[in-house]
């Protein structure tokens, strides 16, 4: 016996115990006090997540224009009965002032803490993903792709904070935000939510916004904690449908999928969200290698894991991973799932405390689970101030908000082309103004405004330009004619759009200078907005054509969450401004830039497509040319494509000179410097983003053809020089190799700014 004891204590040291997940997150002396007076009928209530939708009067009234109100009986019996430890969102219904959240918060918190035998808050998250989405009033910013084409991340911490400062004005403390799935196929309806295709662009925006909502303490009245999702692989399901199965190969997901979210761990984010659907034949919400092994020991993520909506019950109902509900919790629990969005009934914690009983969850995973609760809404302060009062928040939808709101919307302005450099238009032109986006602020937003698909109730407009409005208050209504041509069926599908009167627009315009078309997509979100086909919609293109016929020249602005095939009217156009959905200040951002008040400076964060079959992102493999522009494709195996990543022109120019790296030798632990000279050669001030691409030579697996591994963006007078640095160490050109290690190897890359290229070998 004492030898197999020597032996136990002898391996107990050689081998390095991995350190499981639990013992990894703090104690905090105040929950642990809690967690020990707690029943288990007390802890699994803490791991559901309801609706507001269900704890109102007439429960799930859709889009009803009724002042909500809570329904006193449910909301006791949630909360009183089932203990239940958070609340979200009110998709189904409309926003609310910034007084009627807190009287509905102020409510809940009531029930919680005065009427429950331990007083523990309620925790209500919500969707505020490019401002507070559902609080009227609110400054709402471009949304994620638009802030990705600025390559500012002060910007996107800025629009982060405000976002934060806004939300807790409201009462709310927890953000369901960012997304920092990587946005490689536009196809995927949830593009737009993404900041684009690039791995690198993606885990520093993310970083500035998990920052920016926050900062160094999320106990601050003026911070949120943030929700890092969709954990892992969501945005490149294969059909390109929501919710639909993604096959992702570990060296990908190690690749592409993961930094992001490892960037923002790092971070602190203090919650991260799950990917509702399945990677390689399993669906995330089941996958204890994923949320257990990966996320909260290798990636050492200590805070809380929520599902997305409802899918626990998913795994039974839809995934078929789970013979009963029942089994579906046990499966998700011991996955570890910490919190239940949406379980549908509360039927969860009732199966849960069964399961405990049973031996089936163990009870050191509830009592994970609810210390990763408990130690957020005490980080958040909710045990102190459960509720916020909004007259605390003075600078809620102030000017000082509003005026950062259209400088980033200003700055995710992509001008695409061009031609003969028709734009800036003078303030003397007679324009005319049409197309189906031109005279809508719900089109302008995209979805999560107001409501969950994106609202067109005039009451949320006010006071707000469209594309139209802005352009009338630019040059005066006089010059400006307005005829749609097509529009929107707002009260049929999302976005089915008709040709009412395209020949009124085509009559229209022989009388103006220039047609300002604005072309795209109504808005959406998740599975409405699944697509059959990625080309613009053909009733939109017959406009386009039509106008086209005129021979009036046309500045095509395009307001879309993704990149819809052109190939078409491209050519038919002189100048295209992709302006995404740049929130309720894009009119006048668009405004500001054809007639030249604004210098843009956005570039694509994607690859802009050009056919439905050549979908390809810019760091794809040598096999994969893409190098072609608009017009210069010539055979179908080729992989053409209309705009380049990190494409988008300027009213100025820039020339680039002097690349130098500081030695054409990197070693480990060492480090190179790279600068490189731009100069503004035009007239007028200009920002641009220097983008410094690494190209790896040769590799033990295909290397990627480029990668972006630093950008700045610079501000330069007419003929004034920049010296702009960057510096790039062994880790930043490092990649996953075959044996799903992260390895940098020896050999050369070279350094590419713009045209110019510098070779670095790296030895070791
Ligand atoms: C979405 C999430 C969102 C959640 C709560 C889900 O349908 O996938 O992104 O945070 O709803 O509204």
């Amino acid at each position: 016996l004492s030898g197999l004891i020597v032996l136990v204590i002898f391996f107990g040291c050689a081998t390095p115990k991995k350190q499981d997940a639990a013992s990894m997150v703090e104690r905090i002396p105040e929950v642990e006090a809690l967690l020990k007076q707690m029943t288990l009928e007390e802890k699994v209530g803490q791991m559901a997540q309801l609706t507001l939708d269900a704890l109102t009067v007439g429960a799930n009234h859709f889009h009803t224009e009724e002042p909500m109100r809570l329904d006193m009986d449910l909301v006791r019996r949630a909360i009183v009965d089932y203990n239940l430890g958070s609340v979200l969102n009110t998709a189904s219904t409309r926003a609310r002032t910034v007084e009627e959240w807190h009287t509905i918060v102020s409510q809940i918190q009531d029930v919680a803490m005065n009427e429950t035998r331990l007083g523990i808050p309620v925790i209500y998250g919500i969707d505020a993903i490019h401002g507070v989405t559902y609080t009227a009033g609110a400054t709402f910013f471009p949304q994620q792709i638009g802030q990705a084409a600025t390559f500012n991340p002060e910007l996107v911490r800025r629009a982060a904070e405000i976002t934060a400062y806004e939300t807790r004005a409201s009462s709310l403390p927890w953000n369901f935000s960012p997304v920092l799935d990587i946005g490689r196929d536009p196809r995927f309806p949830r593009m737009w939510e993404t900041f684009g295709e690039d791995v690198y662009l993606t885990k520093v925006l993310g970083v500035a916004m998990v920052e920016g909502y926050e900062g160094d303490d999320i106990g601050s009245p003026y911070r949120v904690a943030s929700c890092p999702k969709h954990f892992l692989g969501y945005s490149t399901p294969l059909s390109g449908k929501d919710r639909t199965p993604a096959l992702i190969p570990e060296i990908e997901l190690r690749e592409r999928h993961i930094p992001p979210f490892k960037a923002a761990i790092e971070a602190g984010a203090h919650t991260i969200m799950l990917n509702s659907g399945l990677i390689n034949g399993v669906p995330v919400h089941a996958s204890y290698e994923l949320i257990t092994e990966l996320l909260k020991e290798e990636l050492g993520f200590t805070g809380l894991v929520v599902t997305d909506w409802a899918d626990i019950d998913n795994l039974h109902n839809r995934d078929r991973v789970a013979s009963s509900p029942k089994e579906a919790v046990k499966l998700a629990i011991n996955a570890g799932v910490d919190m239940s969005m949406i379980p549908y009934t509360l039927d969860f914690c009732d199966y849960l405390i069964e399961l405990v009983e049973e031996g089936e969850v163990p009870m050191s995973r509830i009592d994970d689970a609810v210390r990763r609760i408990l130690n957020t809404k005490f980080k958040l302060g909710l045990f102190e101030t459960p509720v916020t009062h909004y007259e605390d928040y003075p600078l809620f939808g102030s000017d000082e908000f509003i005026a950062e709101a259209i400088k980033t919307a200003q700055e995710s302005m992509t001008l695409l082309k061009n031609e003969e450099n028709i734009l800036p238009l003078s303030n003397n032109s007679r324009v005319l103004v049409a197309g189906p986006n031109a005279n809508s602020m719900r089109a302008l937003n995209g979805g999560w405004s107001y409501t969950w698909q994106g609202s067109n109730a005039d009451e949320f407009h006010e006071g707000y330009s469209t594309i139209l409005d802005a352009i009338r208050d630019k040059i005066g209504s006089a010059n400006v004619i307005f005829r749609e041509g097509v529009r929107y069926d707002n009260n049929a599908a999302y976005w089915v759009d008709e040709a009412f009167d395209i020949q009124g627009a085509v009559r229209a315009a022989r009388n103006v200078d220039y047609i300002i078309l604005a072309l795209g997509e109504n808005s959406y979100c998740e599975k409405p907005g699944d697509l059959h086909d990625l080309t613009l919609s053909r009733n939109q293109i017959d406009l386009a054509k039509a106008l086209a016929e005129t021979g009036k020249p046309i500045i095509l602005v395009l307001n879309q969450g993704r990149p819809r095939i052109i190939r078409e009217i491209e050519p038919l156009v002189s100048g295209i401004i992709n302006a995404y959905l740049p929130g309720n200040y894009g009119g006048i951002a668009v405004a500001d830039v054809i007639f030249g008040d604004y210098n843009p400076n956005g570039k694509l964060p994607f690859t802009y497509p050009m056919y439905v079959n050549t979908l390809v992102t810019y760091d794809h493999k040598p096999s994969e040319h893409q190098e072609r522009m608009a017009g210069m494709y010539d055979y179908e195996s080729d992989f053409a494509i209309q705009f380049p990543f990190g494409f988008g022109l300027s009213y100025t120019s820039f020339e680039y000179s002097n690349l130098s790296v500081s030695s054409d030798v990197l070693r480990p632990n060492g480090s190179i410097n790279i600068s490189v000279d731009v100069k503004n050669t035009g007239d007028r001030q200009g920002q641009e983003v220097v983008q410094l691409y690494t190209s790896t030579h040769f590799a033990s697996i295909t290397p990627d053809v480029r990668r972006l591994r630093r950008f700045e963006k610079i501000a330069l007078e007419p003929g004034e020089t920049k010296t702009v640095s960057f510096s790039i160490a062994p880790e930043d050109i490092s990649f996953i190799n075959a044996q799903n290690k992260r390895v940098t190897e020896p050999g050369a890359f070279d350094v590419l700014i713009d045209d110019l290229k510098a070779t670095v070998n790296y030895t070791e």
